[in-house]
């Protein structure tokens, strides 16, 4: 991708109402763009990491068995009825009529729009146990939208459900999807702790957080110095001097449900011994857009992002000065490297700022002074070397 034609250019001011720093790196870097409180259009190189990020969030899930399909967003008012949501999430719902008075809801999460599905297609004990899941987006009414990407009105979930014959069978799974999502976030390179919570309009049983450590966080969690137990602070009792606390964002939550979803919206199966049981369930939540400006909370400087191999946007910043680099680009490009190259008529000072702000982890640059060589840099070192293209190139794999 040649820089010239990247839409659109780094802004060097920060915006005005930017109080969270992922806000003001990722808005300056030209990463996504506000449209309202909540509400962000994630740019080309916001969505390229969004979509790494899902990447690494759908190898995971289907190494779990998970199976991804995709469904609607307008939901129709009857099937929040029946498990009383309508009412009990009327808060965070954006509920709309159309023309003709019919009520709908955008989607804030599906679990009813799941189990519908089930029970139109599954009837007996062996069409199960099923997990299926999407990427979509997710609209809820956030009273407290303030802390840029982290908390939209309008943002991307990956939602996964599974059904199973027996709380047993749920239990196991929930303890799978626990460790695929310890990949998920080990595999982003996050620090991170699985809290005890509760369920909140969900389910009233214990849930579990996937929580990275940042003072940005929303959230507080203590946890034991061993890493035996960490519990969120909205249902920690005890003493708290056996405990290390910290603020967190929460990144992922997962819930075992159990059968009160099943029993609200009749999705019985027939057992072996042809006795109707209603199903054991499971939901499963990450936020790949939340986890974006969560990265940036992590891992920032005072010049600006500082991504890793796994979520940059490009694999290479190629940085041309003095008219040079062309040959360079394409050298890189024909090894299936990924590169942005910064061929625009302005002065070097301008092109590593903006190399320091985008936070791309390896910086080439390639002028009248580097000779047959190439200068290498990392974006979390000083360390300035001097290489030949085959050493970068192995650098780089
Ligand atoms: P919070 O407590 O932060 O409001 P939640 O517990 O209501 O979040 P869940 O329903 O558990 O959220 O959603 C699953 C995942 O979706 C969360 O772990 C988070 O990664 C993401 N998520 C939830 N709400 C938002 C939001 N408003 N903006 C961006 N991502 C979100
Ligand atoms: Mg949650």
């Amino acid at each position: 991708m040649l820089q010239s034609q990247l839409f659109p250019k780094t802004k060097k001011e920060v915006p005005k109402d930017a109080e969270s720093v992922n806000h003001r790196l990722l808005v300056r870097a030209g990463f996504m763009d506000q449209l309202m409180a909540g509400s962000w259009t994630l740019l080309p190189m916001g969505w390229k990491v969004v979509n790494k990020i899902n990447q690494i969030i759908r190898e995971e899930i289907n190494a779990v068995s998970g199976q991804e399909m995709l469904m609607p967003l307008l939901h129709p008012k009857s099937i929040w009825g029946e498990t009383g949501r309508w009412d009990k999430a009327n808060e965070i719902m954006y509920k709309l009529k159309d023309a003709h008075d019919k009520e709908y809801v955008l989607s804030f999460t599906h679990e009813e729009i799941v189990m519908d599905l089930l029970r139109k297609t599954i009837n007996s004990y062996k069409d199960l146990p099923q997990a299926v899941y999407h990427f979509s987006t997710k609209f809820r009414n956030e009273l407290r939208a303030k802390s840029g990407i982290l908390r939209g009105r309008e943002f991307m979930m990956k939602d996964l459900y599974s059904a199973h014959t027996t709380e047993e069978d749920l239990m196991e799974y929930y303890e799978k999807v626990k460790g695929a999502y310890s990949k998920i976030f080990t595999r982003l390179g996050f620090n991170f702790k699985i809290a005890k919570a509760s369920g909140g309009v969900f389910t009233d049983k214990f849930t579990h957080e996937f929580q990275v450590l940042s003072k940005a966080g929303e959230d507080t969690i203590y946890w034991k110095d061993d890493d035996s137990e960490a519990i969120n602070e909205e249902i920690f009792k005890g003493d708290k001097n056996d405990y290390t606390s910290a603020k967190s964002i929460e990144v992922g939550n997962i819930f075992p449900l159990g059968t009160w979803y099943a029993e609200k919206m009749k999705m019985y199966f027939t057992d072996k011994n042809g006795d109707k049981k209603p199903v054991w369930f499971g939901s499963y939540g990450i936020g790949p857009t939340r986890v974006m400006g969560t990265w940036v909370e992590v891992s920032h400087d005072d010049k600006g992002i500082i991504w890793s191999k796994e979520i940059t946007p490009f694999d290479v910043h190629l940085v041309g000065l003095n008219g040079k680099g062309e040959e360079t680009y394409e050298k890189l490009k024909a090894n299936n490297l990924d590169v942005l190259f910064d061929d625009r008529d302005v002065g070097a000072g301008e092109k590593f700022k903006d190399c320091d702000l985008i936070g791309i982890p390896v910086r080439l640059v390639v002028s009248d002074k580097t000779g047959d060589k190439i200068e290498f840099k990392e974006r979390n070192s000083d360390k300035v070397e001097l290489l030949s293209f085959d050493d970068i190139l192995k650098n780089l794999k």
